[in-house]
């Protein structure tokens, strides 16, 4: 269904592709709309914590309405959250999120900001955020996203008085925002910061409230709005065809990996925003009221606005170009504008005016995507100049090694095309996104270079700077060098160009769960960054155990192919733990890390490092029972987990359930979220439920209520609730030790719940009926128990087990307790235990 939603997406919203490095070639009408935001001077920043929190009604209405430069700052990237789509888990989950936020800004307009913190996973009090969290340095970074945007106006997403109420990462957001506003123009705050920026005021701080906030919206309709601004988001936009209702659904459909793919809305719609701190609104007549949003704002800015004002008065929508003139003449008194902040973002925007007024056509082809150190890589430039306005190209060159003098009119409609080399320095750092460069905290990402510091993306290293005379006026116009190629059965496409090293290896196997002192051989894969790579590998291991041989060689021929080479690994006698790395030597040289490619089509293709290392586990576990069935969800790795501790996987569809497929298993396990994403699946409970009668297990990991796609959960009646413990630490208490599934064939006690990581479970039932044995009793703290993570009911000749623990989280971690747990739930029934023995030895 995603898959589905996803092409619908691209193929029927041209807007979406923007993004994807695809050069704008904007049509008139937006040509226009440029020109009307060039001309407002004023900016708002809409303040929220994670990837999907930010509304994008409000967003889209300030940017496209009000003509606002308009931001979302995102205090983290959306990395503990789930995926829909694939399975990238935790850090490459925020680099999908991402880009996924970029796709959206696309769409609506806005720009996009971060800060350092992490997205660490549920976090039910902003005490205890603030504490994960470096509570000063993630303030920081949002004093430096005002300092730095200059808003007039914040806006926050959540209410800063509901502490425990919502997520912690919520309010938190809310709560530094509101500090944040008085420190950004105190120069005793972050003095630091003041070397790469300037202290800043903002006029008001809102609350996007809401009638939910108030339970209800009779509560709502009762209350006293003086404080507050009402404003209808379902304005049309007939220049483009669409209200800005309809834009804000297609910018929210861009969280696809959160499945947030949604319908569209049209007609009148309020939004409601309460007014916290700043100037009074006395006669309400909107965010900017009392602030001059004119060019007169800035010292020297009246001569520009003069002439902006007469461009976008008598704006020639036939012929665009017929405002060159005009605006090269404004750019030559923008030049002299003394106010920093103001002459570099309104340059930037009038430069982009000109270009698309001119149709004018600039880029910078790579013939490869990747490129090594030292690597020769060859350029295709194009120029191309579609007006009749004169223009010279000059030169072009990049900020390292390329200069070449061009001195060449560029006539109408007529291409040139330009060969040249490119030399990749032998000191260029590999692409990958700045923040995950260096290891952080569980709370925080360590970001080394601090002008990095809130930028949603790495800077490209390498750009192509298109010198050129328009009218005698020089201006320079940088374009990233990208790769553009083309695929049967896609058309044409575009890349990024990137670095990355010269070797790059990984262990095919993220976790190794050995479950005897048997050896066991291992794949270490090497990819060759450039033709005739040669070295050695070794890995390195804990001291317990034993990896030979201690090193082999490498020799691979071409550019991106990859050589396999098997380890044999000796485990310890006993249960141990530790890490295993590849390390591929060339030279002098030592490369430690994995390449990582992230390859969606509503994002730009991603190309991430990280240190290169598996979990290896030397684990004592017993089983019963052989093969299982797995119906996948919304992705995870509980099929290839349980392959590891030595059980028969066949991951099976919804249309494949049959009881004759069924009788080849002994246990069917569905996959998290299953009954949230697969529609088909409410037709097969009764067969499941049949099969759990004739003797199967049936294991159910965590579903939520909202959006339920099935009638039955389970054969007995079970009600989904938000219950969950964040706390990957909580006491778990034993409600049932007697149960078979604490005692056979593996003897479960609290060891077992050690070394959990990000949290307990989710989306517990808070009530079962009277078939189902709770087993687990775990809290928050302060909190009440929890009972229902783990819930048994035995059905005719088997069992049926409703799960919220997060098995789809320890799995890929490597946590023994959680495989010997449900080594347990798999074996139920199966285990050689005569009725009425005392299980408790
Ligand atoms: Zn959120």
């Amino acid at each position: 269904m995603q898959k589905q939603l996803l092409y619908a997406l691209l193929f029927t919203f041209s807007l979406a592709f923007t993004h994807a490095q695809k050069p704008k070639t904007p049509a008139s009408s937006e040509i226009y709309q440029a020109i009307q935001k060039l001309n407002f001077l004023g900016s708002v920043l809409y303040v929220a914590a994670h990837p999907d929190d930010e509304n994008t009604r409000l967003i889209a209405y300030m940017s496209n309405h009000v003509k606002a430069r308009t931001a979302y700052l995102s205090l983290t990237r959306g990395d503990g959250g789930q995926n829909l789509i694939g399975p990238e888990i935790s850090e490459l989950l925020g680099v999908i999120r991402t880009q996924e936020l970029l796709a959206a800004r696309g769409v609506d307009g806005g720009e996009q900001r971060f800060t350092r913190a992490n997205d660490f996973g549920y976090s039910k009090h902003p005490d205890e955020t603030l504490q994960i969290w470096n509570k000063d340095q993630v303030l920081s970074d949002v004093v430096l996203a005002i300092r730095q945007f200059k808003p007039d106006v914040i806006i926050n997403r959540f209410d800063h008085r509901r502490a425990g109420e919502t997520h912690g990462h919520h309010t938190s957001s809310a709560l530094l925002s509101l500090e944040a506003f008085e420190l950004a123009s105190d120069k005793t705050a972050y003095p630091e910061q003041l070397n790469q920026t300037s202290l800043w005021q903002p006029n008001r701080l809102f609350y996007n409230t809401s009638w939910w906030r108030y339970g209800s919206q009779e509560a709502f309709d009762k209350l006293d709005k003086s404080n507050m601004l009402s404003i209808d988001i379902g304005t049309y936009y007939p220049l483009e065809g669409v209200s800005n209702n309809e834009m804000a659904a297609l910018a929210r459909s861009q969280h696809l990996s959160q499945g947030f793919g949604t319908l569209a809305q049209r007609g009148t719609q309020q939004e409601y925003i309460e007014l916290l701190k700043g100037d009074t609104l006395s006669n309400k007549t909107g965010v900017f009221e009392g602030i001059d949003t004119s060019w007169n704002r800035v010292k020297g800015g009246k001569a520009v606005g003069n002439i902006l004002n007469g461009v976008e008065k008598n704006f020639n929508f036939k012929n665009p170009a017929a405002h060159l003139p005009q605006l090269v003449e404004a750019y030559k008194w923008l030049q002299k504008v003394e106010d920093q902040h103001w002459k570099t973002q309104k340059t930037k925007e009038l430069k982009d005016i000109i270009q698309m007024c001119a149709g004018l056509y600039l880029e910078a082809s790579a013939e490869t995507n990747w490129a090594t150190q030292n690597d020769i890589v060859n350029l295709n430039i194009e120029v191309l100049n579609r007006s009749y306005y004169p223009m010279v190209l000059q030169s072009l060159n990049n900020a390292r090694d390329l200069n070449i003098a061009k001195n060449i009119t560029l006539k109408n409609n007529v291409k040139y095309d330009f060969k040249e080399v490119l030399k990749v320095e032998s000191d260029a750092q590999p692409t990958t996104p700045y923040w995950l460069n260096t290891k952080g905290t569980l709370g925080m990402y360590q970001v080394d270079d601090a002008n990095l510091i809130g930028l949603p993306e790495t800077p490209r290293t390498y750009n192509i700077d298109f010198n050129l005379l328009i009218d005698n006026t020089p201006i320079t116009f940088t374009k990233p060098i990208i790769q553009r190629y083309s695929k049967p059965d896609k058309g044409e496409l575009y890349r990024p160009f990137e670095i990355i090293p010269e070797a790059s290896a990984k262990i095919t196997e993220k976790v190794i769960i050995l479950n005897s002192d048997a050896q066991r051989d291992i794949t270490v894969v090497v990819k060759a960054g450039r033709d005739n790579l040669e070295g050695d590998v070794e890995v390195c291991h804990p001291n317990d155990w034993s990896v030979f041989p201690k090193k082999q060689k490498v020799n691979i021929a071409h550019k991106g192919e990859e050589q396999t080479l098997v380890f044999t690994v000796i485990p310890p006698k006993n249960q141990s733990e530790g890490f295993i790395s590849p390390i591929v030597h060339v030279g002098d040289a030592a490369y430690t890390k994995e390449l990582i490619e992230i390859n969606y089509e509503h994002i730009p293709f991603q190309t991430v490092l990280l240190p290169s290392e598996s979990k290896i586990v030397r684990l004592d576990i017993k089983k019963r029972g052989e093969n299982i069935g797995y119906i996948q969800g919304a992705g995870d790795v509980v099929p290839e987990s349980l392959q590891q501790i030595g059980y028969n996987v066949r991951v099976i569809t919804p249309d494949e359930i049959n009881p004759e497929t069924l009788s080849r298993f002994d246990a069917i396990v569905v996959g998290i979220r299953a009954y949230n994403t697969l529609e088909d699946l409410n037709f097969k409970q009764q067969q499941l439920f049949d099969f759990v009668e004739n003797g199967g297990n049936m294991i159910v990991q965590y579903n939520t209520s909202h959006r339920l796609k099935v009638d039955a959960l389970a054969p007995f009646d079970l009600k989904l609730s938000r219950d969950r413990v964040t706390d990957e630490h909580a006491e778990v208490r034993f409600l049932n030790p007697n149960h078979e599934v604490l005692n056979a064939p593996n003897k479960i006690t609290t060891n077992d719940f050690e070394g959990w990581t990000q949290e307990r479970g989710l989306y517990f039932p808070d009530s079962w009926s009277s078939e189902f044995t709770p087993v687990l009793s775990m809290n928050d703290q302060g909190e009440t128990a929890k009972d229902g993570s783990l819930l048994i009911a035995k059905h005719g000749k088997g069992h049926y087990i409703y799960t919220g623990l997060s098995f789809f989280r320890e799995f890929p971690a490597g946590v023994s307790g959680a495989y010997r747990l449900f080594a347990n739930m798999l074996s139920l029934g199966k285990n050689d235990i005569k009725p009425n023995t005392k299980l408790n030895d």
